[in-house]
C-alpha cells in the first residue's frame, strides 16, 4: 500500500469522510503511516473542544444516553464527536463501544461523528490513538468530544487523563460494589448521573442519587472545585429527562474551571504526562524491535523466573544491550 493521502482542507472544513480517513491513518502502526500521522497532527489548526469522559458498566445505558444527549447537543447547534476506549477490544479484537449501530440516529446526524474503539494490542496503544483522534475531531470543528469507556479502572483513568470533565453513569439501586464500579472511578468522577430514572425505577433512582451525593461528600473534598462538586443527578436517557440539567451542570463546572485557569492548567499537566507516557511506550517499542534484545529478554525471563538473576540486574542487562546498539524506529515491522 502506498501513502494514505489525507485531505486536510476537507478535514478542517468538517468533512466526515476526511476525518474518518485521518483517524484510520493515526490508528495504523505502519512506520510510514506513523510518520504521516505525526506530520498531519503537527500541521493542524489550533482548535479546541470541551472534552468529556463518560464511563459506565455494560447495560447502564451509555449508548442510549449518548444518543439522546448527542442529539440534544446537535439540536442546540453543537457539533459532537464520540470516541470510544474499549479495553475488551484490545483483547478480543471486537468492540462493544462506539459501535454505530448502537447510536443510529446520532450517527445519521451530519453534525455528529462516531468512531468505535480501535483494536490495538494494548490499552496504551488505544489510549494514544484516542488522544490523537480527539485532536483530529477538534480540527474538524467538533466543539464537544465525548470519550466513552467501559472498564475496570485503568481505561477510566486514561480517559480522565485526556478529558476536561469525567461523567460516571450509574444504574438505580445498589452500592458501587454491586454496580461493579471501582472506588478509583468514583474518585475521578466529576458528575454522577443515575440513569433510568423513569417509570418504576424513578423513586429508586432518586434514592440512589441521594446515596451517592452523600458518599461523594464523604469521599473527598476537592480544593479546586466550587462548593457542591462533585455532584450526582438523576437522568433518563429513554424519556430524555434530566439531560438539559446534566448539560447545564457540565457547562457550569467547565466554565468555572476555565475562568479560574484550572482547565488550562489541567491540560498543560495532561500534555506533559502524555509526553512521558509516549517516551516510555516508545522506548518499549524500540526495545521490542531489536532482535538481539528480544532474544536476550526471552533468556532473561527464564533466568529471572528461576531466581538465577535478580530482576533489577536482568533489566539493566537488557537496557545495556539495547543502549549499546539502539535500533532506529523505522526499521521494525516494515511491510
Ligand atoms: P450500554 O451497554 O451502557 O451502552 O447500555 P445501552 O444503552 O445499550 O442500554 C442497555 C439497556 O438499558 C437497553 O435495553 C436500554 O433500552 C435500557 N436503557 C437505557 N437507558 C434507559 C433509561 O433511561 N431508562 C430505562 N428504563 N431503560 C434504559
Amino acid at each position: 500500500m502506498g501513502r494514505r493521502s489525507i485531505d486536510v482542507e476537507a478535514l478542517c472544513a468538517g468533512n466526515r469522510t476526511a476525518l474518518a480517513r485521518a483517524i484510520t491513518l493515526i490508528e495504523s502502526s505502519r512506520p510510514q503511516d506513523r510518520q504521516d500521522a505525526r506530520d498531519l497532527l503537527t500541521g493542524l489548526p489550533e482548535r479546541t473542544a470541551l472534552r468529556i469522559g463518560l464511563s459506565g458498566t455494560p447495560g447502564v445505558g451509555k449508548s442510549t444516553f449518548i444518543e439522546a444527549f448527542g442529539l440534544m447537543l446537535v439540536a442546540a447547534g453543537h457539533r459532537v464527536a464520540v470516541l470510544a476506549v474499549d479495553p475488551s477490544s484490545a483483547r478480543s479484537g471486537g468492540s462493544i463501544l462506539g459501535d454505530k449501530t448502537r447510536m443510529e440516529q446520532l450517527s445519521r446526524a451530519p453534525e455528529a461523528f462516531i468512531r468505535p474503539s480501535p483494536s490495538q494490542s494494548a490499552l496504551g496503544g488505544v489510549a494514544r490513538r484516542t488522544r490523537e483522534a480527539i485532536r483530529l475531531c477538534e480540527a474538524a470543528g467538533h466543539d464537544i468530544v465525548l470519550v466513552e469507556t467501559v472498564g475496570v479502572g485503568q481505561s477510566e483513568t486514561m480517559v480522565a487523563d485526556m478529558t476536561d470533565l469525567f461523567v460516571l453513569l450509574l444504574a438505580p439501586g445498589g452500592g458501587d460494589e454491586l454496580q461493579g464500579v471501582k472506588r478509583g472511578i468514583m474518585e475521578i468522577a466529576d458528575l454522577i448521573l443515575v440513569n433510568k430514572a423513569d417509570g418504576d425505577l424513578r423513586a429508586t433512582a432518586v434514592r440512589t442519587v441521594a446515596d451517592y451525593a452523600g458518599a461523594l461528600r464523604l469521599l473527598r473534598k476537592r480544593p479546586h472545585d466550587p462548593e457542591g462538586w462533585p455532584r450526582a443527578m438523576p437522568v433518563s436517557a429513554l424519556d430524555n429527562s434530566g439531560l438539559e440539567e446534566a448539560w447545564q451542570a457540565m457547562q457550569d463546572l467547565a466554565d468555572w474551571r476555565r475562568e479560574t485557569g484550572i482547565l488550562a492548567e489541567t491540560r498543560r499537566k495532561q500534555a506533559v504526562q502524555w509526553m512521558e507516557r509516549e517516551i516510555e511506550q516508545g522506548l518499549r517499542t524500540r526495545l521490542n524491535a531489536d532482535s538481539q534484545v528480544r532474544a536476550l529478554l526471552s533468556d532473561l525471563r527464564v533466568s529471572v523466573a528461576n531466581g538465577d538473576i535478580p530482576a533489577e540486574a536482568a533489566a539493566d542487562m537488557a537496557l545495556d544491550r539495547f543502549l549499546s546498539a539502539p535500533v532506529a524506529p523505522q526499521t521494525p515491522d516494515a511491510p
